[in-house]
């Protein structure tokens, strides 16, 4: 039988706890068409602090079970929430077309992203050596005192609480990029819906629940909790049973996460992926040599899926060339010609109409689509442009609006684009357009963007984030909550792992991993020297 006639294809709208599902609670709410504003159906339950307790005390019972099982079963049981998801066929993919007004071409990308994504820390683990193991062999007539056996390797940090992302209502939701690497490193996961997408939620978290019955894991590997407010969010952040945070969304909600992760009487790491503008900077030699197409390509960076990426160009550094004005009144006209497109949701579409206006008041050039035909979440794409001092004296103006909206900064010398890029804020990413020679003689901007960026760009816009495994994804503060990390690739596991060290043990009580005869035959570095 094929697995989509096992999965549950309507939606009942209520939270996933372990195994069962959660009550039809008073508290509600629903979806909205952001191309007309109208609210969708069904209407989800919020959970009740009860069920979130249940959810994270099965997660908690979950920790060593789920924890402990060899790399390769949990392999094969992301496999199956990846071929799950793709059982769900076009009933995912309309729904979160529905819910978010983003094409349906999208989401077969984001779906095929999503599933490579379990797919790829599913080869991960069957490989086996991400856990970094490290042999170091008892010396005991070593003088003055004996050398202790002493090896170490990654285990998992314990349950994960996730939030979804608006954006990425797939590859940053309920089986993303968190989850997926929360699950992989053996760490049972609560996901918060995002209240944007909780049909698409749903339909995901389904295809987890059945994969997690299906391979007999342990219940509480899995729980969805959807929410009106913030209060059951905040209670899971704050519950002892979770053990670390995932979160992509707004500087305001990462922020108070984060600081309510370390006011616990027991800190945890928080792991958020917040505001970011990805500063763009065009070299002399592209813009003299590439300004026609270099326009057209930055358009499609800022206006794809709506400006809705985390990393969009929302900053534009132009130096002052021939054919500066002209790259500009080219990127202007099309802008202006760029219809009109509603945003994910209307706390985003006010986020978006708010800041622009603000931001009208405080530059030289301001550039919209001339349309007035708004309806439901449509906002009208814009480029404003300021002079590099008044963007040095405005600090503000670096600030992130998240949807099709860019600010062009007119640098005059090279040394004003090197003091705006040592005062810019942390990023996830800098892009940087030119050729050798520019790269050669502005090596000293390159070498500030370093300290500023999770990821540098040549010739190429911020925009499309490639998942492998040496991806980075992350960045300095407010890019991100900790700037060692990455929320895409491969990498993505050691946030919720640790390391731990086992002195003195025998072989027989060691992990497969630390076991002298290395039996998972796994790349490790024993008494200083690599090999499997
Ligand atoms: P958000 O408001 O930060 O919400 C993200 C998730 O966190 C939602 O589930 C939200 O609950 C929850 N949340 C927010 N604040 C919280 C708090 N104080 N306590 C507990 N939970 C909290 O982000 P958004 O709705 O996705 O978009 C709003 C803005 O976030 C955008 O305008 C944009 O600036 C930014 N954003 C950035 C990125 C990025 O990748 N950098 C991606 C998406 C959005 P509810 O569902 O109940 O609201």
């Amino acid at each position: 039988m094929r697995a989509s006639a096992l999965l549950n294809m309507n939606l009942y709208g209520t939270s996933f706890i372990g195994s069962t599902r959660g009550a039809k609670t008073d508290e509600t709410f629903n979806a909205f068409d952001p191309t007309t504003g109208n609210a969708v159906e069904p209407a989800f339950h919020s959970a009740s602090i009860e069920e979130l307790e249940k959810a994270a005390n099965l997660a908690d019972a979950a920790r060593i079970p789920y924890g402990n099982l060899p790399g390769k079963t949990r392999a094969n049981f992301l496999r199956s929430v990846a071929d799950n998801i793709e059982a769900l066929g076009d009933t995912l993919i309309e729904r979160a077309t529905l819910e978010t007004s983003l094409p349906n071409a999208r989401f077969v990308g984001e779906r095929a992203r999503t599933c490579g994504q379990l797919r790829m820390f599913a080869d991960l683990l069957e490989e086996g050596s991400w856990v970094e193991a490290r042999i170091d062999h008892a010396i005991p007539d070593r003088q003055p005192i004996p050398k202790p056996d002493v090896r170490s390797m990654y285990r998992p940090l314990g349950p994960v609480a996730v939030f979804c992302a608006s954006n990425f209502p797939l590859a940053y939701s309920v089986a993303g990029g968190d989850t997926a690497s929360a699950l992989a490193a053996g760490c049972p996961v609560i996901v918060i819906a995002h209240t944007a997408h909780p049909g698409t939620a749903e339909f995901v978290a389904s295809a987890i629940a059945k994969a997690v019955k299906d391979h007999e894991m342990p219940e509480g590997t899995f729980s969805l909790l959807f929410s009106k407010g913030y209060e059951i969010g905040q209670a899971l952040v704050k519950h002892p049973a979770i053990r670390a945070v995932g979160f992509t969304g707004s500087r305001r909600g990462g922020r108070a996460l984060m600081d309510l992760a370390a006011a616990r009487p027991e800190p945890i790491p928080v792991y958020t992926e917040m505001s970011s503008v990805n500063p763009t900077f065009f070299l002399p030699s592209a813009i003299e040599k590439r300004s026609e197409a270099l326009a057209s390509d930055l358009h499609a960076s800022v206006t794809g899926g709506v400006g809705q990426f985390c990393t969009k160009p929302g900053l534009v550094f132009l130096p002052q060339t021939a054919e500066t004005s002209a790259f500009i009144s080219n990127f202007r006209y099309q802008i202006a010609n760029t219809k009109p497109a509603p945003l994910l949701t209307g706390g985003i579409q006010k986020a978006y109409k708010d800041a622009s206006e603000t931001r009208k008041s405080e530059v030289d050039g301001f550039t919209e689509t001339t349309s007035t035909e708004l309806k439901g979440f449509d906002v009208n794409p814009s480029v404003f442009e300021v002079s590099a001092a008044d963007f040095l004296s405005k600090p503000d103006l670096g600030d992130e609006i998240f949807g099709p909206t860019t600010l062009i900064v007119n640098a005059d010398s090279k040394e004003e684009m090197l003091q705006i890029a040592g005062d810019l804020e942390g990023q996830l990413a800098a892009s940087v357009h030119g050729d050798e020679a520019d790269l050669a003689e502005y090596a000293d901007l390159i070498a500030i963007l370093e300290t500023k960026v999770g990821r540098l760009i040549f010739n190429g816009f911020s925009t499309g984030v490639e998942v492998c495994p040496s991806m980075v994804h992350g960045g300095p503060y407010p890019a991100t909550s900790d700037s060692r990390s990455t929320a895409v690739g491969s990498r993505a596991i050691t946030r919720f792992a640790r390391l731990v060290c086992f002195q003195n043990f025998p072989d027989s009580a060691l992990p497969e991993e630390l076991k002298d005869s290395n039996p998972l035959a796994i790349w490790r570095m024993t008494d200083g020297e690599m090999g499997r």
